[in-house]
């Protein structure tokens, strides 16, 4: 098992956000997490990437290694995982170049990161014609694939996506989604957050469905995509 969490509990203040959580992913794994306008899925990640405080008693384990001893920036370098967070998290005065290079900070393999550099022009050419130029002036959905490139640098053991089909036109959207595709194949596991439910079960192998806070259903994700709640609620009927 990659990641095992148990009893995640996150609250804003006085206000819980996720009651007792318990989920895992394992190594190479497509996950992903549907629920409804503030059920809790970004709050998810943010608690995996360390970027909230849980709640005591919250344990998560990341390739038998307690998660909650590492800071934020040591969860990337040393673990290998990456959060793209909604609204993307590139830094907009940088190049693309200069982004590109800065998610690779914590490796010392220079010629692999290059070759990883290389694969990402590959996998996204637009990039690669845009090199020079400021990330905040990139549209939208170039600045979807300058995330999800540098996650692919920093991040070679899982992907955490918030959100990855927000604001792509429908074909870009479904390039991205290819894109994603050949990334884990290449080995990396993502655990997906994603208001389009019925992309996110068509694209995952397993999901969890969150419902105020509280996991309320797992299982297949081709299972779920015929569930009648799941249809009912999520589906559009
Ligand atoms: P959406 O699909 O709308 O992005 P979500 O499922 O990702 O929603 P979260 O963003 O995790 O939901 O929010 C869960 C709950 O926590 C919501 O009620 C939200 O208002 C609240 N919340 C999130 N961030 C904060 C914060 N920084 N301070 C206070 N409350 C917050």
């Amino acid at each position: 098992m990659l990641l095992k969490v148990e009893n995640l509990s996150v609250s804003y203040g006085r206000i819980p956000a996720l009651t007792g959580l318990d989920f895992h992913i394992d190594e190479g794994e497509i996950v992903s997490i549907i629920g409804a306008n503030g059920a809790g899925k970004s709050t998810t990640l943010r608690a995996i990437s360390r970027m909230v405080k849980v709640e005591p008693g919250s344990k998560m384990t990341f390739m038998d290694k307690d998660l909650l001893k590492y800071p934020p920036d040591k969860v990337v370098s040393q673990l290998g995982i990456t959060h793209v967070p909604e609204g993307r998290g590139i830094f907009g005065n940088l190049t693309v170049k200069e982004n590109l290079h800065l998610s690779a900070f914590a490796r010392k393999d220079a010629a692999e990161v290059k070759k990883d550099i290389s694969r990402v022009f590959d996998i996204f050419p637009r990039l690669k014609e845009r090199y020079t130029q400021k990330s905040g002036t990139l549209s939208g959905g170039e600045q979807q694939m300058l995330a999800i490139g540098r996650a692919f640098i920093s991040g070679r053991k899982i992907m955490l996506l918030d959100e990855p089909s927000m604001g792509l036109a429908p074909l870009l959207m479904q390039n991205v989604f290819k894109a994603l595709k050949e990334i884990n194949k290449e080995g990396a596991a993502i655990l997906l957050v994603e208001q389009n439910a019925r992309l996110a079960l068509q694209f995952a192998s397993r999901a969890y469905v969150l419902e105020t806070g509280s996991l309320v259903m797992e299982g297949d994700s081709k299972k779920l995509l015929e569930d009648p709640e799941v249809k009912k609620a999520y589906l559009g009927g």
